[in-house]
């Protein structure tokens, strides 16, 4: 058994501070994921920041767009009934995402930050680079039905995990991180990084530094956008492939279209030559939506046991596209 010091942060700057002098430290809201892994030995910390009780649980949708606070609850924000009209997809997301009582205790911050579920992640017995760099990766031979398509490497090809992400990748949103140096806002898109010879550093944050909020602006065909998620049964479960469609078709012919898939990349993955091939397309003609895309999912590199998604991934496309253009 390894001790672990508690703190519990009063306001930003203690838990600012916390995260920079104390050793191996690490952050605690809602606790879904990091209690979990912790006793599974999959995370280790020396120290938890208690930060639940922050004012960071803001939810707005004005002129500008949508502000998330990082300890927003998932529950709150797929039922806050502005988000639901202004960005569906996002909506749509986070109900799709784990069970009930998981999204009413996990926090929107905690969700883009959770770790991957590889199943050989979590178990200590298997080769895994994230966990154990250096180590290998049991994945790549081993079971892989879930894992990545897109954005792997020889070191690892763990999909990520939240849906709410590949709603948000859609949407061009932008994450703000706070320090003790100060603030500054990353396009969700340069966040994540890929897991080349480092599978084990899984974002642009910085020693010390801190997600507070999440921001979108207003774009195109927000108001019509759409979520799909396939996976293998219908109560709760990861992405096997998912599709955030925001499409913009005044008249029937898409104007401008941001896609974005999960359950096939190693970060949320936006595909802009999909989004390319969809622009002129008409909504109801399914066989020029089937033809378009074709150009989605480019690069795709499979394993021995997902080459499925490809297709699959191609299919969902088609779908939600059809769905958010407002055709059934
Ligand atoms: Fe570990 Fe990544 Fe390989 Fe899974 S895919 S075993 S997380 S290195």
């Amino acid at each position: 058994m390894r001790d672990v010091v508690y703190v519990r942060a009063q306001n930003l700057t203690q838990a600012l501070g916390a995260l920079r002098e104390r050793t191996n430290p690490m952050l605690l809201a809602g606790g879904t994921n990091v209690v979990d892994y912790i006793r599974t030995g999959a995370l280790v910390a020396d120290t938890l920041i208690d930060i639940s009780h922050l004012p960071l649980r803001d939810v707005r949708v004005d002129q500008r767009g949508l502000t998330m606070g990082a300890l927003a609850r998932m529950s709150d924000v797929a039922s806050h009934g502005s988000v639901k009209k202004a960005f569906p997809v996002v909506s749509q997301a986070l109900e799709l995402s784990a069970s009930a009582q998981l999204r009413n205790m996990a926090t929107i911050g905690g969700n883009l930050m959770q770790r991957t579920r590889c199943a050989y992640f979590r178990e200590a017995g298997f080769a895994c680079n994230k966990r154990r760099p250096g180590s290998g990766c049991a994945a790549r031979e081993g079971s892989n039905r879930f894992h990545a398509i897109l954005g792997g490497s020889e070191h690892c090809v763990a999909t990520h995990a939240s849906d709410l992400a590949v709603a948000l990748m859609a949407l061009d949103a932008l994450v703000h991180l706070e320090s003790a140096g100060g603030r500054r806002q990353v396009p969700l898109r340069e966040f994540y990084r890929l897991p080349g010879q480092t599978p084990q550093i899984e974002t642009v944050l910085q020693t010390g530094e801190m997600l507070v909020n999440v921001t979108c602006t207003k774009v195109p065909g927000a108001t019509r956008s759409h979520y799909l998620k396939i996976r293998g049964r219908a109560s709760f479960e990861f992405a096997l492939v998912s599709v955030a469609a925001v499409i913009d078709a005044p008249q029937g012919i898409i104007t401008s279209a941001r896609i974005a898939f999960g359950g096939v990349g190693t970060v949320p993955w936006r595909d802009t030559d999909a989004e390319k091939a969809l622009v002129g397309c008409a909504i109801a003609d399914a066989d020029v939506l089937r033809n378009a895309a074709k150009s989605a999912l480019r690069g795709a590199e499979s394993l021995r046991e997902n080459g499925f998604k490809v297709e699959l991934g191609r299919r969902a496309l088609v779908r939600a596209v059809r769905t958010a253009g407002g055709d059934q």
